[in-house]
């Protein structure tokens, strides 16, 4: 039996040939970081890629969430979604915010529209949305009711890069969209983070925000935090650039192997491309239906593990359900019942740029054999 370890992601790495002419470059100039040149041929190169009008980049995608909220000087009470990356709600808890969840939609894993309106409240000030596996929110909905009400949106972004809907750019939806540039996600710069915004003054605002406030040499107008990308992050960045389109290319056919192969397994359900949308394959979900696959997700989970394949329960536990959460009276059990079910099914198959067929078909088989 074939045991090569299959994790759920591995990050592309570029030849390193590729990189070694950056490093020397920077060692040679020895400007490492502070808005070097790799820094604004990165921010040029993102804009025209993703064809937005700023970007602001980060040393992470956390210190973007954060500032992101700093940016906008969001207070209160902020309408999010429990099912995510637990960072998107930290950033909440660390500007002082009290996190209010909604529940998601059962065919995105996005927050639900139809349930925001029911959770605002006269401290309400913005909406931080998470475009789960790079699947769109329903941004013109969510838009809809930001625009009456007053509130701003900040779009947790981290799992998208270069997703588009009907032809638009989804980080051109909201007041900012936030990106992380992690290892494990499609497009990595080893860590990185972005704050995309729709004109300079918020650019620069941003700007000041992740250089401890400076404005000039003199001047500081905020207290900003460090976090700045470095020169060896944006040279990365801009290396990766040139190969991601056959890395989301290549994606693409490992989400269409995996649903063609899964397909006839009662019980086995997985997202298919959403009409309008040009996707990039972050993640490959599948949901474990108990009673009609006859074992549960952890079952799975477990089996999948003792042959060597290591799949994620993204998202399990929620958000919500974290000690730091769990008191909040939009976290108690039975409030949130569509993420509630979904985290206990839900389990990320492997999906990276260097997965083969032969690997879909072992772990398809487990799957398949575990009934
Ligand atoms: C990865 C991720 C983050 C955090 O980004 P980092 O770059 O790891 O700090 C935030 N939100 C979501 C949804 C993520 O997947």
């Amino acid at each position: 039996m074939d045991n090569n370890i299959i994790t759920v992601t591995s990050p592309f790495l570029p030849p390193l040939e590729g990189f070694t002419p950056y490093l020397q470059d920077i060692w040679e100039s020895r400007w490492l970081t502070n808005n070097g040149k790799y820094h604004q041929a990165l921010e040029t190169a993102l804009c025209k890629h993703l064809g937005v009008r700023c970007i602001s980049l980060f040393s992470n995608g956390t210190s973007a969430l954060v500032s992101a909220l700093q940016a906008t000087r969001i207070t209160g009470e902020v309408i999010t979604t429990p099912y995510s990356f637990v960072a998107t709600t930290h950033a909440l808890w660390w500007n002082n915010i009290k996190p209010v969840f909604v529940d998601i939609e059962a065919g995105t894993f996005n927050i639900d529209p139809s349930k925001i309106e029911a959770a605002i409240t006269p401290k309400t000030t913005a909406i931080l949305p998470v475009h789960v596996y790079g699947n769109p929110c329903q941004v013109h909905r969510i838009k809809e009711i930001a625009d009456a009400y007053g509130l701003t949106v900040i779009y947790d972004a981290c799992h998208t890069f270069g997703v588009t809907i009907e032809g638009l750019p989804v980080l051109n939806f909201g007041d900012l969209s936030v990106m992380s540039f992690h290892a494990t996600k499609v497009y990595n710069t080893f860590e990185g983070g972005a704050i995309i915004s729709h004109d300079e003054a918020t650019k620069k605002r941003i700007d000041n925000l992740k250089n401890f406030g400076f404005v000039n040499e003199t001047t500081v107008v905020a207290p900003g935090i460090n976090a700045k990308m470095n020169e060896v992050q944006a040279a990365m960045g801009l290396l990766q650039l040139k190969y991601i389109d056959r890395v989301i290319e290549k994606r693409k056919v490992l989400a269409e192997t995996y649903r063609e192969k899964l397909k006839t397994i009662p019980g086995i359900t997985y997202l298919e491309d959403l009409p309008g949308v040009k996707h990039c394959y972050s993640y490959f979900p599948i949901l474990i239906n108990k009673d009609t696959y006859g074992d549960t997700r952890d079952d799975v989970y477990e089996q999948l593990k003792k042959q060597n394949v290591f799949g994620r329960r993204y998202f399990y536990p929620l958000i919500s359900q974290f000690p730091t959460y769990r008191g909040l009276e939009s976290a108690q059990p039975g409030k949130l019942p569509v993420a509630e079910k979904l985290a206990e099914e839900v389990l990320c198959l492997p999906i990276h740029p260097y997965l083969d067929n032969e690997s879909i078909t072992r772990i398809v088989s487990i799957i398949r054999g575990k009934r």
